[in-house]
């Protein structure tokens, strides 16, 4: 009898010490998490996660490989470990193909009767006995027939890469500064898959930006949580505070003493989350206010690690990420943002953080960002 099964591998963790236990842990939740309203179980045992009693391979691959900490997954055929078994199980995974293959023995299982050397050629000349429309290519197979001995044998053709990364929840929390652009999503997805939980900050605009800029914003978290589990997202509203940035600073100075005033409200709701640092899409160059100048000014105003994990990368790389994880749709949509409103014509490129200062000391810095948090409305607690 040979029974499906889906191998996870688990990567990284390998590499874990004393806390590997906590680590597999947690993956085993999330992966059990992802497969709730499905009869399918997994369980590690023995280095591998394995995944049981599912009817559509398609679908519980599709939501394994999305969890973070997933190296990879191969569905396999589960088999004693006699070798008609094993031979059996080899057969029916080439039924109906025809070209070359090969096949790879690893066994775990050193007390086994044959040596991985001995096991692959004759389980290949009796393949051939058995399928005429195959003919055996070492160098460059068709197809490859993996086989497994461990404490079962398991035979497959096929692996299809996870996420990498590391469990949720292994790794703190961060807050992300949560836009309706293509990057910030990107951003909050790529520090989650290193095990952190998010949470999220948007910059409302309303009534100067509209209804729909509001739910693009949700429904990006929405996408982003099918790999990062729940964002809690916050509305800042953010109106009065431009207003009076526009009506006490020089213009050329308006986006990034914004960008300072979103810092240090983030900062303050992070510190609320438990979250231990800000995540932001911001990448050298890719407008005036991510210039190095810019960055180092709009970085000045808060004490927590700011994580902002394109910086060094292309737009056209962090569309590429977008278009993978799906967030590339909503973020195109043309609603415009809080930093489209009041937007200076000419924004300085080379901007100083005393004549931010100097800006800044004309305003009532504290209280406008303790109003901002007081009025902070979470939009989507706990689903
Ligand atoms: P995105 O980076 O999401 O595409 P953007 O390209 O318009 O937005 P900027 O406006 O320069 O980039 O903003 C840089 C970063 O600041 C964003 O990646 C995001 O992390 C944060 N940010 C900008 N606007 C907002 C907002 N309205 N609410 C929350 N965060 C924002
Ligand atoms: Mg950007």
């Amino acid at each position: 009898m040979a029974d499906k099964v889906l191998i996870v591998r688990i990567g990284e963790i390998h590499l874990k010490g004393l806390n590997r236990g906590f680590f597999i842990n947690k993956l085993t939740g999330s992966i059990r998490r992802v497969l709730k309203g499905t009869a399918a179980f997994a369980r590690f045992d023995n280095g591998y996660i394995y995944v049981r009693d599912y009817e559509d391979e398609a679908l519980i691959i599709g939501k394994v490989t999305r969890v973070f900490g997933v190296q990879s997954v191969s569905p396999a055929l589960e088999v004693g470990k006699d070798y008609d078994s094993v031979l059996s199980a080899a057969l029916m995974l080439l039924q109906g193909k025809s070209g070359t293959f090969k096949v790879d023995t690893k066994r775990s299982d050193k007390s086994y009767p044959l040596t991985s050397m001995e096991m692959s050629p004759k389980l290949g000349e009796d393949i051939l006995k058995a399928n005429a429309n195959l003919t055996v290519d070492l160098h460059n197979p068709g197809t490859t027939i993996y086989v497994k001995i461990r404490e079962k044998a398991y035979v497959f053709t096929e692996t299809i890469k996870g996420q990498g990364g590391m469990p949720l929840g292994t790794n703190g929390r961060a807050c992300l500064l949560l836009s309706g652009g293509i990057d910030s999503p990107v951003a909050g997805y790529q520090i989650a898959r290193r095990g952190v939980s998010l949470c999220a900050v948007y910059f409302d605009g309303f009534p100067y930006t509209s209804e729909k800029a509001r739910q693009k914003v949700i429904d990006l978290a929405k996408r982003v949580e099918i790999y990062t589990g729940h964002v809690k997202l916050y509305f800042v509203p953010f109106v009065k505070i431009q207003q009076e940035i526009r009506k006490r600073c020089p213009e050329s100075y308006t986006t990034v003493i914004m960008r300072r005033y979103m810092m240090r409200i983030a900062e303050r709701i992070a510190l609320q989350e438990n979250a231990l640092a800000l995540i932001t899409g911001e990448s050298i160059g890719q407008v005036a206010s991510q210039t190095l100048q810019a960055l180092a000014a709009t970085n000045s105003v808060v004490s927590m690690p700011v994580f902002r994990p394109l910086i060094g990368m292309d737009k056209i790389d962090i569309i590429d990420i977008a278009r993978a994880i799906d967030t590339y749709d909503i973020s195109a949509l043309p609603y415009e943002d809080c930093c489209s409103i009041f937007t200076p014509k000419h924004p300085t490129t080379h901007p100083k953080l005393e004549t931010c200062e100097e800006a800044e000391a004309k305003m009532d810095v504290a209280g406008l960002v303790d109003d901002a948090v007081n009025s902070a409305v979470v939009q989507r607690a706990a689903d």
